[in-house]
């Protein structure tokens, strides 16, 4: 009789707590911005946070959300552009040894090199967007299609799964593109912590950018822009993720970061950090 009116009560809170998420669906089309000429810095300035993030602990504990970490835990999306490359594999290892789990955001040419290596991210528990088929700037573009679902079909034809999430080569778009990813099952995804790696190629010069650039520096809910291009990188992201998981962070998707904190990745939605 009492585990009667405990899964009774239970399937009561369950009931109202998807109607809670229901309604904290965020608003789309609030965010718009105009390209401009420093991505980087746009990015973080602009305070992009479609999501309403504040969830009360009950919904963090919504039975959606058993196979994720603890809501109420500091997360981090680690995110690497620009690949797969040779060094990816050796990323991969790396991101297994600290129970990491990232985004790729690949580009559709280089992807088509590596069809294994994004097989290997999938089955390990990783997310992989796009960054378009030949890292275009989409808002210098007349046809923007080809350039963005080219690289989701090389992706969906190497490893089974058809990306919803593309970061636009240099951070820029404009309504129009917006628009696209909004019919096409995409969201766009900026960042909030820039480590700068392209320009230090530098560990420690990576990891202090990554702790010491005031606002735009690691915190809970950030999404960190990395390269899986360059050794450098992934030989910092090995010390990264020691250093933050000893301030307690756990390593999440970023669509595992919108789920735990919203209700989920938006089509045509902007996304830079997720408190
Ligand atoms: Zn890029």
């Amino acid at each position: 009789m009492g585990v009667i009116l405990i899964a009774m009560l239970a399937t009561c809170v369950a009931l109202v707590l998807f109607g809670m998420r229901y309604r904290e669906t965020p608003d789309p089309g609030v965010i718009a911005r105009a390209p401009d000429n420093d991505a980087s810095e746009s990015a973080a300035m602009s305070g992009l946070m479609p999501v309403s993030a504040k969830e009360s602990p009950a919904m963090e504990e919504s039975p959606a959300e058993q196979n994720l970490p603890d809501g109420g835990e500091k997360l981090i999306a680690l995110t690497f552009d620009d690949g797969p490359s040779a060094y990816t594999a050796g990323l991969l290892d790396i991101l297994a040894e600290h129970e990491a789990y990232a985004t790729f955001f690949v580009v559709g040419n280089r992807a088509e090199g590596y069809p294994e290596t994004l097989r290997r991210m999938v089955e390990e528990g990783h997310e992989i967007g796009t960054h378009t088929y030949s890292h275009a700037d989409l808002t210098k573009l007349d046809d923007i299609r080809d350039e963005i679902l080219k690289a989701v079909d090389v992706v969906e034809n190497a490893a089974g799964i058809r990306p919803t999430l593309i970061r636009p080569p240099g951070g820029y778009y404009n309504a129009e593109i917006q628009e696209f990813c909004a019919k096409n099952e995409q969201s766009l995804v900026l960042w909030s912590v820039d480590t700068m790696d392209w320009k230090s190629r530098d560990v420690e010069t990576i990891l202090d950018t990554a702790f010491h650039s005031g606002a735009y520096s690691v915190a809970d809910g950030s999404i960190v822009l990395m390269h899986d291009i360059y050794e450098v990188s992934v030989e910092a992201v090995d010390q990264l993720l020691a250093m933050l998981a000893q301030e307690g962070y756990r390593f999440v998707t970023v669509s595992q970061l919108l789920t735990l904190r919203s209700a989920g990745a938006v089509p045509g939605e902007v996304y830079n950090r997720v408190t």
